[in-house]
């Protein structure tokens, strides 16, 4: 077994046992495996033992690797912070969009979402710990931005994402994932909570979480960007 499936099953058997830990079924959670930094061939590797939906957050880096990998049947989401610029080539190449936290955004992948695709599926990234230097719409803000996405008739608002403050206590991840899946709650037409990465799925996925957004666990640590 090479150490990436190794990982990889690891993983799977997490969400497996923290879905059966709080009663839900194990097929409720999607994993998304998270490819920034890691080359073609490993996502490669990860789709021949089944993973299909990739997350990827810097768009040049993720262009590169869509090309070399146009042979497979790849699910790619966008999961990075999206600055005006880059709005065309996340409508035109991606399936998903995580990480929306404005209503100028919104509107232009709108705008630029291609006729020939489906809508483009949305979640909204909210600031739940709402630290100055993160990205993410506050509590506050986001029930105009969700009506305003709800009016865009190429996006599919799916519904909420959140990068909480790192913490390696349970309970503190607990809280901060149980505030968002209370945001959330107001709107029922909302379907996906997109919460939980390496260091705190577990916690993630007591709270509601039904897609998994997991980088290191599956490929390894990465190595340093800056
Ligand atoms: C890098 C990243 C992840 C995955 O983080 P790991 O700790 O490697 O699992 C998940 N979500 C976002 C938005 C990321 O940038």
């Amino acid at each position: 077994m090479t150490s990436l499936e190794a990982r990889l099953s690891h993983v799977r058997q997490q969400i497996e046992k923290a879905t059966q830990h709080c009663g839900r079924s194990s097929n409720s959670v999607q994993l998304l495996a998270v490819s920034k930094t890691q080359p073609a061939a490993s996502i490669r590797a990860a789709y021949e033992l089944g993973q299909t939906a990739f997350g990827e957050n810097y768009l040049q880096e993720a262009r590169d690797k869509q090309q070399a990998l146009s042979d497979l049947d790849i699910e790619w989401h966008f999961i990075g912070p999206i600055q005006s610029n880059k709005t065309r080539d996340i409508a035109e190449h991606f399936a998903w969009a995580h990480s929306v936290d404005r209503i100028k955004i919104a509107k232009r992948l709108n705008e630029q979402r291609p006729d020939k695709l489906p809508p483009l599926n949305i979640c909204l990234q909210v600031n739940i710990d709402d630290e100055a230097s993160k990205s993410g719409s506050s509590l506050v803000e986001l029930s105009e931005l969700v009506d305003c996405v709800q009016a865009l008739p190429k996006l599919h608002l799916r519904g909420l994402m959140a990068i909480p403050l790192a913490r390696d206590n349970y309970r503190e991840q607990l809280a901060s994932f149980t505030r968002l899946a209370e945001a959330m709650r107001p709107y029922p037409g909302m379907d996906t909570l997109s919460i939980g990465m390496s260091s705190d799925m577990d916690a993630a996925i007591a709270a509601g979480s039904t897609i998994v957004r997991i980088g290191s666990a599956i490929f390894g640590k990465r190595p340093k960007t800056n």
